[in-house]
């Protein structure tokens, strides 16, 4: 049977990641995976998450399975902290392996409708475009952001979503955009959110880096007013960078309506997608992430924590972009005056 089978290159990404581990050269800086690091080039786990392990530790009495839906005490925490509370909204969520999880659970669930076509921005997280057409669904590309030069293509995006039709998904970065970390305006994302709601667009939202971006409300004010001007939505949401909880792979997907009846009939047709793909999600994750949302204490020390970690990414962005040449390139070693690197373990920093 194998040898019916032709051998897949690697993931591009993760191959980069293996020439950046060979690479020997002192100053190298890592640009690739979306993973936190300190200045010692360390990915450190938050310390409320620690704190909650032990909780966990000293308290957790079983192994036993959760449900295929998971933990409904995590998913409504998680929801307060994604959506807010909004009483015209019904959300109804499943918990997932991690952000990607979470993606192709609303992929196999826009499958399923019947409906066979999303919309994806270039350029946009590697994975998505995989994760989609491996659902089975027809991805159409939409204009995002011009490398050359260096700005976002709204007017081109809502061109070419104007050929969608009504009911086929459009994929969005809630924040903190993957790869190209653009920022659209508040301006933009009213006109892009009329455009969804006219020509009756499902959006699927991707949060990924909620508290990177500019703040853990700020991050969602735009997923907030999307799905208040529509009748439906996905959310997909990654624990992954906003927990440090990469490799526990914490995530889950709501579906949202303004139809309580729609959101419920949409989740149990993510559980049952649940139910034949992986049966159950794994747990020690989401058990932190509740125990550090239902903790006062732990959830405010998780929150400073986070903030840090901000403010400490904008820095070291903005003296990154400060030390690029005219030309967007990294000068030599030599020729950089005006900023430190403490980005890889092997490089000390100079300032
Ligand atoms: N979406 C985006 C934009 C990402 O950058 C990532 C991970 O890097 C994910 C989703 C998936 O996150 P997870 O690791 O939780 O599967």
């Amino acid at each position: 049977m194998f040898e019916t089978l032709s051998r897949k290159p690697n993931d591009p990404l993760l191959a980069l990641i293996g020439l950046f581990d060979a690479d020997p050269r002192p100053d190298k800086i890592d640009l690739g995976v979306g993973v936190y690091r300190d200045e010692a080039g360390h990915s450190p786990i938050f310390r409320a998450v620690k704190a909650a392990e032990h909780l966990i530790c000293e308290t957790q009495n079983t192994k036993a399975y959760v449900a295929p839906e998971g933990d409904q005490t995590f998913l409504d925490l998680l929801w307060s902290l994604v959506g807010g509370h909004t009483a015209t909204i019904h959300a109804s969520g499943v918990q997932t392996p991690g952000g990607s999880g979470a993606l192709r659970l609303a992929a196999d669930l826009i499958r399923g409708t019947g409906q066979g076509k999303i919309w994806l921005g270039q350029p946009s997280w590697p994975n998505h475009a995989g994760i989609f057409s491996g659902a089975g669904l027809s991805v159409e590309t939409y204009p995002f952001f011009d490398v050359a030069s260096q700005t976002i293509l709204v007017d081109s995006m809502m061109n070419a979503l104007h050929q969608a039709e009504p009911g086929d998904a459009v994929l969005l970065h809630a924040c903190c955009h993957n790869p190209s970390g653009a920022v659209l305006t508040a301006d933009d994302w009213r006109r892009i959110t009329a455009m969804i709601a006219a020509c009756g667009l499902t959006p699927l939202i991707d949060l990924a880096y909620q508290g990177f971006g500019a703040g853990l409300d700020e991050d969602v004010a735009a997923l907030r007013s999307i799905i208040s001007a529509v009748p439906e939505a996905l959310i997909a949401v990654s624990c992954s960078k906003s927990f440090g909880l990469y490799r526990e792979r914490t995530g889950a997907v709501f579906a949202v309506a303004s139809l309580q009846s729609a959101s419920e009939t949409a989740r149990s047709n993510l559980v049952a997608i649940a139910r034949a793909s992986y049966s159950m999600p794994p747990d020690h994750g989401a058990a932190i992430v509740k125990t550090i949302l239902s903790s006062p204490e732990l959830c405010r020390d998780w929150r400073e924590e986070l903030e840090s970690m901000r403010h400490r990414l904008l820095a070291l962005r903005k003296s990154f972009a400060d030390a690029l040449g005219e030309d967007g390139r990294m000068p030599p070693p030599s020729a950089r005056k005006r900023a430190c690197f403490p980005f890889c373990p092997s490089h000390r920093p100079r300032c």
